[in-house]
Protein backbone atom coordinates (compact mmCIF):
# COMPACT_ATOMS: atom_id res chain seq x y z
CA UNK A 1 0.00 0.00 0.00
CA UNK A 2 3.01 2.56 1.24
CA UNK A 3 4.85 1.75 -2.50
CA UNK A 4 1.25 2.26 -4.34
CA UNK A 5 1.36 5.67 -2.26
CA UNK A 6 4.81 6.67 -3.16
CA UNK A 7 4.41 5.74 -7.04
CA UNK A 8 0.52 7.89 -6.98
CA UNK A 9 2.94 10.78 -4.87
CA UNK A 10 5.51 10.44 -8.02
CA UNK A 11 2.51 10.75 -11.04
CA UNK A 12 1.09 13.86 -8.61
CA UNK A 13 4.39 15.79 -8.77
CA UNK A 14 5.27 15.05 -11.88
CA UNK A 15 2.31 16.17 -13.85
CA UNK A 16 2.34 19.42 -11.07
CA UNK A 17 6.39 19.96 -12.01
CA UNK A 18 4.54 19.87 -16.31
CA UNK A 19 1.73 21.79 -14.98
CA UNK A 20 4.09 24.78 -14.00
CA UNK A 21 5.56 24.84 -16.40
CA UNK A 22 2.63 25.16 -18.81
CA UNK A 23 0.26 27.00 -17.24
CA UNK A 24 2.65 29.78 -14.90
CA UNK A 25 5.24 29.64 -17.87
CA UNK A 26 3.79 28.69 -20.36
CA UNK A 27 0.89 28.79 -23.51
CA UNK A 28 -1.38 28.02 -20.74
CA UNK A 29 -1.10 31.66 -19.10
CA UNK A 30 -2.58 33.41 -21.90
CA UNK A 31 -5.47 30.79 -22.05
CA UNK A 32 -6.90 31.10 -18.62
CA UNK A 33 -7.80 33.62 -16.41
CA UNK A 34 -5.19 34.39 -13.78
CA UNK A 35 -7.19 33.57 -10.66
CA UNK A 36 -8.62 30.39 -12.40
CA UNK A 37 -4.75 29.02 -13.14
CA UNK A 38 -4.23 27.25 -10.02
CA UNK A 39 -7.51 25.94 -9.87
CA UNK A 40 -6.78 24.44 -12.94
CA UNK A 41 -3.52 23.09 -12.24
CA UNK A 42 -4.53 21.18 -9.63
CA UNK A 43 -8.16 19.97 -10.53
CA UNK A 44 -7.95 19.37 -14.25
CA UNK A 45 -8.00 15.80 -15.05
CA UNK A 46 -4.89 13.88 -16.89
CA UNK A 47 -5.48 14.50 -20.06
CA UNK A 48 -3.46 14.18 -23.70
CA UNK A 49 -1.32 17.57 -23.72
CA UNK A 50 -2.17 17.09 -27.80
CA UNK A 51 -5.85 16.49 -27.90
CA UNK A 52 -7.07 17.07 -24.73
CA UNK A 53 -9.26 13.68 -24.21
CA UNK A 54 -8.93 12.82 -20.66
CA UNK A 55 -7.07 9.68 -20.08
CA UNK A 56 -9.15 6.56 -18.74
CA UNK A 57 -9.02 5.61 -15.15
CA UNK A 58 -7.58 2.29 -16.10
CA UNK A 59 -4.07 3.61 -17.48
CA UNK A 60 -3.70 6.01 -14.89
CA UNK A 61 -2.82 2.78 -12.57
CA UNK A 62 0.57 3.89 -11.44
CA UNK A 63 3.48 2.01 -12.95
CA UNK A 64 1.82 -0.11 -15.10
CA UNK A 65 -0.80 2.78 -16.70
CA UNK A 66 1.66 3.47 -19.11
CA UNK A 67 2.54 0.14 -20.86
CA UNK A 68 -1.26 -0.87 -20.87
CA UNK A 69 -1.42 2.34 -23.07
CA UNK A 70 1.52 0.83 -24.89
CA UNK A 71 2.75 4.29 -24.18
CA UNK A 72 0.56 6.45 -26.71
CA UNK A 73 -2.22 8.42 -26.44
CA UNK A 74 -5.99 6.50 -27.36
CA UNK A 75 -7.57 8.93 -28.99
CA UNK A 76 -4.89 10.50 -31.38
CA UNK A 77 -2.04 8.27 -31.06
CA UNK A 78 0.64 10.80 -29.82
CA UNK A 79 3.61 8.98 -27.70
CA UNK A 80 3.56 9.17 -24.19
CA UNK A 81 6.96 9.50 -22.30
CA UNK A 82 8.20 6.47 -20.44
CA UNK A 83 9.95 8.22 -18.16
CA UNK A 84 6.44 8.88 -16.05
CA UNK A 85 6.58 4.89 -15.29
CA UNK A 86 10.23 5.30 -14.43
CA UNK A 87 9.87 8.18 -11.88
CA UNK A 88 6.68 6.33 -10.42
CA UNK A 89 8.52 3.44 -10.41
CA UNK A 90 11.68 4.84 -8.51
CA UNK A 91 9.57 5.89 -6.10
CA UNK A 92 7.52 2.92 -5.07
CA UNK A 93 11.07 1.28 -4.81
CA UNK A 94 12.46 3.62 -2.78
CA UNK A 95 9.51 3.62 -0.02
CA UNK A 96 9.19 -0.39 -0.25
CA UNK A 97 13.06 -0.23 0.95
CA UNK A 98 12.83 2.56 3.06
CA UNK A 99 9.93 0.82 4.71
CA UNK A 100 11.44 -2.77 4.89
CA UNK A 101 15.42 -1.59 6.13
CA UNK A 102 14.54 0.71 8.74
CA UNK A 103 10.87 0.05 9.71
CA UNK A 104 10.28 3.68 9.54
CA UNK A 105 6.77 4.77 8.03
CA UNK A 106 6.89 7.89 8.87
CA UNK A 107 10.28 9.12 7.42
CA UNK A 108 9.02 6.52 4.25
CA UNK A 109 6.05 8.74 3.85
CA UNK A 110 7.86 12.72 4.39
CA UNK A 111 10.57 10.97 2.13
CA UNK A 112 8.32 10.66 -0.72
CA UNK A 113 6.66 14.17 -0.53
CA UNK A 114 10.54 15.34 -0.23
CA UNK A 115 11.87 13.62 -3.50
CA UNK A 116 8.74 15.16 -4.78
CA UNK A 117 9.10 18.38 -4.49
CA UNK A 118 12.77 18.33 -6.06
CA UNK A 119 11.18 16.33 -8.22
CA UNK A 120 9.39 19.78 -9.28
CA UNK A 121 12.22 21.54 -9.49
CA UNK A 122 14.01 19.23 -11.72
CA UNK A 123 10.96 19.29 -14.36
CA UNK A 124 10.97 23.13 -14.54
CA UNK A 125 15.03 23.13 -14.61
CA UNK A 126 15.54 21.27 -16.97
CA UNK A 127 12.90 22.50 -19.63
CA UNK A 128 12.78 26.29 -18.89
CA UNK A 129 15.58 26.70 -16.90
CA UNK A 130 13.41 27.79 -13.84
CA UNK A 131 13.43 26.84 -10.17
CA UNK A 132 10.52 28.11 -8.88
CA UNK A 133 11.23 30.57 -5.07
CA UNK A 134 7.37 28.92 -4.33
CA UNK A 135 8.72 25.17 -4.19
CA UNK A 136 11.61 25.99 -1.79
CA UNK A 137 9.75 26.07 1.75
CA UNK A 138 8.19 22.62 0.82
CA UNK A 139 11.64 21.42 0.22
CA UNK A 140 13.16 22.57 3.39
CA UNK A 141 10.13 22.02 5.69
CA UNK A 142 9.91 18.25 3.65
CA UNK A 143 13.91 18.14 3.99
CA UNK A 144 14.03 18.95 7.68
CA UNK A 145 10.97 16.54 8.50
CA UNK A 146 13.09 13.81 6.51
CA UNK A 147 16.22 14.42 8.37
CA UNK A 148 14.59 14.79 12.29
CA UNK A 149 12.27 11.27 11.32
CA UNK A 150 15.38 9.74 10.23
CA UNK A 151 17.61 10.55 12.98
CA UNK A 152 15.69 12.05 15.87
CA UNK A 153 17.16 15.16 16.02
CA UNK A 154 16.53 18.84 14.02
CA UNK A 155 19.77 19.95 11.64
CA UNK A 156 22.28 21.17 13.98
CA UNK A 157 24.77 24.25 13.99
CA UNK A 158 27.65 22.71 11.42
CA UNK A 159 24.10 22.25 8.76
CA UNK A 160 23.44 25.89 9.37
CA UNK A 161 27.38 26.63 8.76
CA UNK A 162 27.59 24.48 5.80
CA UNK A 163 24.43 26.39 4.19
CA UNK A 164 25.57 29.68 4.80
CA UNK A 165 29.03 28.54 3.50
CA UNK A 166 27.57 27.80 0.47
CA UNK A 167 25.43 30.68 0.15
CA UNK A 168 28.30 33.59 0.52
CA UNK A 169 30.47 31.12 -2.04
CA UNK A 170 27.61 31.08 -5.00
CA UNK A 171 26.29 34.61 -4.27
CA UNK A 172 30.01 36.15 -5.00
CA UNK A 173 30.27 33.73 -7.90
CA UNK A 174 26.74 35.21 -9.00
CA UNK A 175 27.97 38.91 -8.26
CA UNK A 176 31.47 38.53 -10.17
CA UNK A 177 29.98 36.08 -13.03
CA UNK A 178 26.47 37.33 -13.73
CA UNK A 179 25.70 35.46 -16.55
CA UNK A 180 26.46 31.85 -15.03
CA UNK A 181 24.21 31.36 -12.71
CA UNK A 182 21.03 33.01 -11.33
CA UNK A 183 20.08 33.71 -7.88
CA UNK A 184 17.69 30.42 -7.86
CA UNK A 185 20.74 28.51 -8.38
CA UNK A 186 22.10 30.21 -5.40
CA UNK A 187 19.49 29.55 -3.38
CA UNK A 188 18.90 25.91 -4.06
CA UNK A 189 22.05 24.90 -3.45
CA UNK A 190 22.37 26.70 -0.12
CA UNK A 191 19.38 24.68 0.92
CA UNK A 192 20.57 21.68 -0.51
CA UNK A 193 23.77 21.86 1.16
CA UNK A 194 22.26 22.89 4.59
CA UNK A 195 19.82 19.79 3.99
CA UNK A 196 22.84 17.19 3.19
CA UNK A 197 25.17 18.82 6.06
CA UNK A 198 28.92 17.98 6.91
CA UNK A 199 30.74 15.99 5.62
CA UNK A 200 28.08 14.74 3.04
CA UNK A 201 27.97 18.30 1.21
CA UNK A 202 31.46 17.22 -0.42
CA UNK A 203 29.85 14.27 -2.08
CA UNK A 204 27.13 16.26 -2.81
CA UNK A 205 28.64 19.01 -4.59
CA UNK A 206 31.02 16.51 -6.73
CA UNK A 207 28.21 14.54 -7.60
CA UNK A 208 26.16 17.54 -9.11
CA UNK A 209 28.85 18.77 -10.83
CA UNK A 210 30.05 15.57 -12.00
CA UNK A 211 26.50 14.22 -13.37
CA UNK A 212 26.56 17.76 -14.86
CA UNK A 213 30.13 17.92 -16.77
CA UNK A 214 29.64 14.66 -17.61
CA UNK A 215 26.28 14.13 -19.61
CA UNK A 216 26.80 17.64 -21.16
CA UNK A 217 29.76 16.76 -22.61
CA UNK A 218 27.97 13.17 -23.44
CA UNK A 219 24.94 15.71 -25.14
CA UNK A 220 27.03 18.05 -27.01
CA UNK A 221 26.31 18.17 -30.38
CA UNK A 222 28.50 19.09 -33.40
CA UNK A 223 29.50 22.84 -33.40
CA UNK A 224 28.27 23.74 -30.24
CA UNK A 225 31.38 25.36 -27.71
CA UNK A 226 30.87 23.79 -24.51
CA UNK A 227 31.53 26.70 -22.24
CA UNK A 228 28.62 28.32 -24.13
CA UNK A 229 26.41 25.34 -23.46
CA UNK A 230 23.49 26.04 -20.50
CA UNK A 231 23.60 23.47 -18.43
CA UNK A 232 20.45 23.18 -16.19
CA UNK A 233 21.95 22.81 -13.23
CA UNK A 234 19.01 22.57 -11.10
CA UNK A 235 18.46 19.37 -12.38
CA UNK A 236 21.77 17.95 -11.28
CA UNK A 237 21.65 19.84 -7.85
CA UNK A 238 18.09 17.42 -7.65
CA UNK A 239 19.64 14.33 -8.60
CA UNK A 240 22.79 14.98 -6.35
CA UNK A 241 20.64 15.80 -3.14
CA UNK A 242 18.65 12.32 -3.79
CA UNK A 243 22.10 10.75 -3.76
CA UNK A 244 23.17 12.03 -0.97
CA UNK A 245 19.94 10.99 0.85
CA UNK A 246 19.94 7.79 0.14
CA UNK A 247 23.75 7.27 1.12
CA UNK A 248 22.76 8.76 4.09
CA UNK A 249 20.05 6.24 4.68
CA UNK A 250 22.35 3.41 3.43
CA UNK A 251 24.62 4.87 6.55
CA UNK A 252 21.59 4.46 9.18
CA UNK A 253 20.96 1.34 7.99
CA UNK A 254 23.84 -0.30 8.04
CA UNK A 255 25.32 1.61 11.55
ZN1 LIG B 1 -4.30 12.51 -27.63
Amino acid sequence: MGGLFASLLASFYTTLGERILFFIYGKGRKIYKKESIWNKILTKPSHCRKCNTNISPLFLTPIIGGLLTKGRCNTCNTKFSYYYSITEFLFFILFIINLYFLNNILFSVIFSFFIGHIIISMITDYNKFILDYENLPFILFFGVLSIYTLNGSLPGWDNLYVGLGFFITFFLVVFVYPTGMGMGDVFYISIYSFLVGHPLWIFFLNTAYILALLSSVLTLKKNEKFLKKKIPMGFYYGIAVIITYIIKIYFKIEY
